[in-house]
C-alpha cells in the first residue's frame, strides 16, 4: 500500500468513530431528555403489566407529511416470540423501532400490545416495559452494581451476580479492582467497548422486560469477546417477545419469524430456512452477504 494510505484510512476511521459517538450520544439523549415528538392522550391510562404480545394492524407512517415510510405493515407478535427484522439500509428497520417504541404516531392502522392500542397509554408506561440494547452501550459513573440495577431499583445483589454470568461478564467484573463495587467513569470509560456491551446486556437481564428491542452491536471486539457477547443476547431473548434489527443475518438465523423489510414494506416472512427456499428477496441478500464475507478472505469478489 502507498504511504498515504495509511494516514487517510486513520482519518476515516476516526471520522466513523466521531459520527457513531454522536449516533450514540443522540440515542442514550432520546432515551434520557428528549421531549416526546407525541403527546399522552387526555384519558391516557398507565399501560397494564404487560406478557409481550405484539400486533401491527396495517399500519402505515411517515415522518414528513406525504413521504409515506412504512406501508402497510401488519405482523402479529406472540408473547415470547423472536422477530428478525431486516432488508437495505433505509428501508424502515429502526422507523418499526420507533413507532413500537412510539416516538412517533402512526398515520392509519393501529399496534397494539397485549391488545391495547398503544396511542391510548401513557408513554412512560409503555416503554418502561421496554428493555433496548442498543448500539452504543450507556453507562453512568457509578459502581458497577449501581450500573446493572438501573431498571430495576430493587434488584437483589444475587440477581445481579447471575446476570452479569449469563451476560459473560462475570470474570471481567471480578478481575477488577474491587470487583462489582468497582466504580465506573462516566460512560464506562475505564472498560473496553466490549466488556461495556456485556454490562448493557446483564443490565436488561435484571430488568427482566417482556419487551425487547436489539439493534446489533456492531463493534471492533475480539473474536472470544464477539462469542461471550451474542451467547449473552441470546440468553437474554429468551422468554421475551424480542425484536432484533439485524446487520448481519447471522444474528437472527434462530428467529421464529423473520420479517424481510424493502423500501416500507414486509416484502418476505418466515423462518430463515422457509426464506431461504424461497430464493427471493432475502436469499438474496444472504448470499450477498455471504460473498463479501469470502471475497473479504480471499481478495476475490
Ligand atoms: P439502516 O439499516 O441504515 O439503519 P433502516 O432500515 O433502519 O436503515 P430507517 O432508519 O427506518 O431505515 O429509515 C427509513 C426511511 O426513513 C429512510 O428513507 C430515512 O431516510 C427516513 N427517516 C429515518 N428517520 C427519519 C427522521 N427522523 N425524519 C425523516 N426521515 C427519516
Amino acid at each position: 500500500s502507498s504511504s498515504i494510505s495509511t494516514p487517510l484510512s486513520q482519518i476515516f476511521s476516526e471520522y466513523a468513530l466521531i459520527m457513531n459517538a454522536i449516533a450514540g450520544a443522540s440515542r442514550v439523549f432520546r432515551i434520557l431528555d428528549e421531549k416526546p415528538a407525541v403527546a399522552d392522550g387526555e384519558n391516557a391510562i398507565p399501560m397494564p403489566t404487560i406478557s409481550g404480545d405484539v400486533i401491527f394492524d396495517h399500519v402505515d407512517f411517515a415522518y414528513v407529511p406525504g413521504r409515506t415510510v412504512l406501508k402497510d405493515n401488519t405482523f402479529h407478535a406472540n408473547p415470547g416470540q423472536i422477530f428478525g427484522l431486516c432488508g437495505p439500509t433505509g428501508a424502515g428497520k429502526s422507523t418499526i423501532i420507533n413507532i413500537l417504541t412510539r416516538y412517533y404516531d402512526i398515520m392509519s392502522g393501529s399496534i397494539q400490545v397485549d391488545n391495547v392500542r398503544i396511542d391510548s397509554v401513557k408513554q412512560d408506561s409503555l416503554r418502561a416495559q421496554i428493555a433496548q440494547v442498543l448500539q452504543e452501550p450507556f453507562l453512568f459513573s457509578g459502581t458497577i452494581m449501581d450500573n446493572l440495577r438501573y431498571a430495576r431499583e430493587d434488584a437483589t445483589d444475587e440477581e445481579c451476580v447471575d446476570a452479569a454470568k449469563q451476560a459473560g461478564a462475570y470474570e471481567f467484573i471480578m478481575a477488577q479492582p474491587e470487583g462489582f463495587d468497582t466504580f465506573l467513569m462516566d460512560g464506562g470509560a475505564n472498560l473496553s467497548q466490549g466488556q461495556r456491551q456485556m454490562l448493557t446486556i446483564a443490565r436488561a437481564m435484571v430488568a427482566h422486560p417482556r419487551l425487547l428491542i436489539l439493534d446489533e452491536a456492531t463493534s471492533n471486539v475480539d473474536t472470544r469477546t464477539e462469542k461471550l457477547i451474542q451467547n449473552g443476547l441470546l440468553h437474554l431473548q429468551e422468554g421475551k417477545t424480542s425484536f432484533i434489527i439485524a446487520h448481519r443475518l447471522s444474528t437472527i438465523r434462530h428467529a421464529d419469524c423473520i420479517l424481510v423489510i424493502n423500501e416500507g414494506e414486509i416484502v418476505e416472512r418466515g423462518t430463515h430456512n422457509e426464506l431461504m427456499k424461497k430464493k427471493g428477496f432475502y436469499f438474496n441478500l444472504y448470499m450477498s452477504q455471504f460473498r463479501g464475507k469470502l471475497s473479504a478472505v480471499t481478495g476475490v469478489s
